[in-house]
């Protein structure tokens, strides 16, 4: 993936730290992972010929419990993504105050062109790579982009299989019928409304009425995108792989999602809606914007042209840490990563747990519990933001930080 994103982590850790008056010893064990499993596997492919793939699982930290992240499919996948995404895992589980730290895993390929069943060996195959450092009580991953319920429904089943014992907690996402949870599959999106919310709240004004532009329209972005719709806000910009749609009156999401055509929206036509493109999106004069994409979306060439009065982290680091300081000099507000899309693995933590009991909740105590424990985690951030004068990045960061310094003091491993 292209820019330096571990650079872009470790710019607000340190920062972090020092706000915290953290010496480096006490935090220098967050600047490196605690294991890197890497490794290549050959695919059959449907026509006979064999292909080499490429593997990771980067465990950040189990300070705070077991790690606990997803899984990547995508061509550009590589060890410094897969090091950076497990590093903001940690932190993220940390702020949402749950009981995980952070892991990442990726394989380097472009799903789109294996066939289902192409792409079901390669994730059994991958399964084989790791198995000897996942388990419910050791590192559980879960979707992330290019990979789905589905998916995850095949690793339960190859690494039930290596393990001879069925175990669902193994992952999170699943399918419901698989010790899936109600809810987790609109969770990341449904913690973008309830983040951007508790903002709004904060500022004293109401999301009804608010334009919004949303940058990717996949798990992320799309429910986002609805859900600030059925808010009464005015979603006027959505972008997709190829492009993104505009419409000045706000564009009917509960109808664009109807279509069934989320991945690729050229064809989509109706009443005041311009096709525009993916970099005119980022510039749409809005008061919210959820960038919702990949990381590195906004960065010091483009950051000039941003024009939101908020924004709000859908993906992973779509913002890099040059961009991020003129965003903080503009006076734009940024609720980070590490919080905004934690909805996700919030109810990941819901599903584990349930799988654990083997007793399965309704939606509406899972949505309602994700409510509670992110407004918490938004509380906190916010906060320690304001007391320190901070932007709420570092403010997240210091929270994190703090949790997971608490927890190596306890067990022994810092002063
Ligand atoms: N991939 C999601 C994230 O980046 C979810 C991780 C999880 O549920 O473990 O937060």
């Amino acid at each position: 993936m292209a820019g330096n994103t571990y650079a872009n982590m470790l710019a607000a850790l340190d920062n972090a730290a020092a706000k915290l008056g953290l010496r480096e010893e006490e935090y220098s064990f967050l600047r490196t992972p605690e294991r890197e499993v890497k490794g290549s596997f050959p695919v059959k492919m449907d026509d006979g010929h064999t292909e080499i793939f490429e593997g990771y699982r980067i465990q950040h930290s189990s300070m705070r419990g077991p790690c606990k992240g997803g899984i990547r499919f995508h061509p550009e996948t590589d060890e410094d993504e897969v090091k950076s995404l497990a590093a903001w895992m940690s932190f993220k589980c940390a702020v949402a105050n749950i009981p995980y730290g952070g892991g990442k895993g990726g394989v380097t390929v472009d799903p789109a062109k294996l066939s289902k069943a192409e792409l079901e060996r390669l994730t059994r195959a991958y399964v084989k790579l790791i198995t000897p450092v996942i388990g419910p009580k050791q590192d559980i991953p879960a979707p992330d982009v290019n990979t789905n319920a589905q998916i995850m429904g095949w690793i339960v089943d190859e690494y039930s299989k290596l393990t001879g014992e069925f175990t669902p907690a193994v992952v999170t996402g699943k399918p419901l019928s698989l010790g899936g949870s109600l809810g987790r599959p609109a969770a990341t999106g449904r913690g973008i409304l309830f983040t951007a919310r508790e903002m709004y709240k904060r500022l004293g004004k109401s999301l009804k009425g608010a334009t919004v532009a949303v940058q990717g329209f996949g798990n992320v972005g799309s429910v986002a995108a609805q859900l600030l719709y059925r808010e009464g806000c005015k979603v006027v910009g959505i972008s997709y792989a190829f492009g993104a749609l505009y419409c000045e009156d706000g564009l009917n999401i509960d109808e664009i999602i109807s279509t069934g055509y989320q991945a690729d929206l050229t064809g989509y036509n109706a009443e005041g809606v311009k096709h525009i493109t993916n970099e005119e999106l980022l510039t749409l004069s809005v008061d919210i914007l959820v960038p919702a994409a990949l990381e590195n979306a906004i960065t010091e060439k483009n950051v000039d042209t941003i024009n939101a009065g908020l924004i709000v982290e859908g993906a992973n680091g779509p913002i890099n840490a040059a961009a991020d300081a003129v965003l903080q000099e503009k006076g734009i507000t940024v609720v980070p990563d590490i919080l905004a899309n934690s909805g996700g693995v919030i109810v990941s933590y819901f599903e584990w747990v349930q799988d654990l009991q083997c007793y399965f909740w309704s939606e509406e105590e899972v949505n309602s519990k994700l409510e509670r424990q992110i407004s918490e985690a938004f509380a906190a951030v916010y906060n320690t933001a304001k007391e320190n004068n901070v932007p709420m990045r570092i403010g997240a960061y210091m929270v994190a930080v703090a949790r997971i310094v608490e927890a190596a003091k306890l067990r022994g491993y810092v002063g």
